[in-house]
């Protein structure tokens, strides 16, 4: 009897996906034995305890009820940092690593110290990227939200970047003392569309609305995070926001009027225009 509670049966009589049901069981391992990744394999054969089985089959029946993978193990790798998650904040994408690495790039080209402001943080997952690649630069990360917040801190302490990394509570720049101006400024805000039926699919489900939707067109949060943007650029410095895969024709447009220069757009792995870039070189 024992051997139908063994790892290999357990997950063999999964009907998740396999590369799920090896997460879902790894976190598991991790969980109640303090066991790696590896286990998996060079201990198939250990017969799990009733209280591995438990969280195992809970597990397994939020899975197939919906729940991302990444709220149930509660973490997900982003570029090079892994990150807590819990359903307080959006579930870090791989499209947004191009944000990153457009704020990298433009770090590398400026001289110390580099200011750089992200706003919508939600995990934090831009800041901490961008602070844990470049050692010398000093981010400051707003959100809206203290749920989302508070988890951002977990994760500057977890990294420990809690020094170069200020988190402030607040409405995109409202949160910033006026004064205060940035070399560089990131956003991944909500720009789903209130009517896009995606948001009632999959793990959006799951994730809080007011990080995915504007709960309009899909483009007023990114309205107002470039109208803002010559107000706290440096000189010559640099705003990149990410979009929905069919906004950038409008995003280039605002970024036009907000007197924006050297527009650029990216593309994200799918080959879709996925961010939009301008910098503050004229007059104020
Ligand atoms: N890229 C996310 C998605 O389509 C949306 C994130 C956002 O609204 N900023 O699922």
């Amino acid at each position: 009897m024992s051997h139908n509670l063994s790892l290999r049966s357990l997950l063999s009589g999964s009907t998740l996906p396999p590369s799920e049901a090896r997460l879902l069981m790894s976190h598991v391992l991790e969980k109640q034995y303090q066991l790696p990744r590896s286990a998996l394999l060079s201990r198939d054969e250990m017969v799990l305890s009733p209280e591995a089985i438990s969280q195992w089959q809970e597990l397994q029946s939020k899975r197939l009820a919906g729940e991302p993978i990444a709220y149930l193990i509660g973490k997900r790798g982003f570029h090079d940092i892994e990150l807590y998650v819990a359903p307080g904040v959006l579930i870090p994408r791989p499209e947004t690593e191009l944000l990153v690495e457009i704020g990298l790039q433009e770090i590398a080209r400026l001289h110390e110290p580099v200011k750089v402001l992200d706003l919508g943080t939600g995990s934090g997952a831009i800041a901490l990227a961008i602070a844990n690649a470049a050692p010398h630069v000093l981010v400051s990360a707003t959100d809206q939200s203290s749920e989302a917040l508070d988890i951002a801190k977990t994760n500057a302490q977890l990294l420990n970047l809690e020094i170069r990394v200020k988190l402030l509570q607040g409405s995109w720049y409202e949160a910033l003392s006026d004064d205060l101006r940035f070399d560089i400024i990131l956003s991944n805000p909500p720009y789903i569309s209130a009517l896009d039926p995606h948001l009632s699919k999959g793990d959006l489900r799951f994730e809080p609305q007011s990080a995915l939707t504007d709960h309009a067109s899909g483009l007023t949060c990114l309205e107002a995070i470039i109208d803002g943007a010559k107000d706290h650029l440096s000189p010559n410095g640099l705003i990149a926001v990410e979009h929905g895969f069919d906004q950038s024709d409008e995003v280039v447009n605002l970024l036009k009027t907000a007197g924006l220069s050297d527009i650029q757009t990216y593309l994200d792995l799918a080959g879709h225009r996925r961010v939009a870039s301008g910098r503050n070189s004229g007059a104020q």
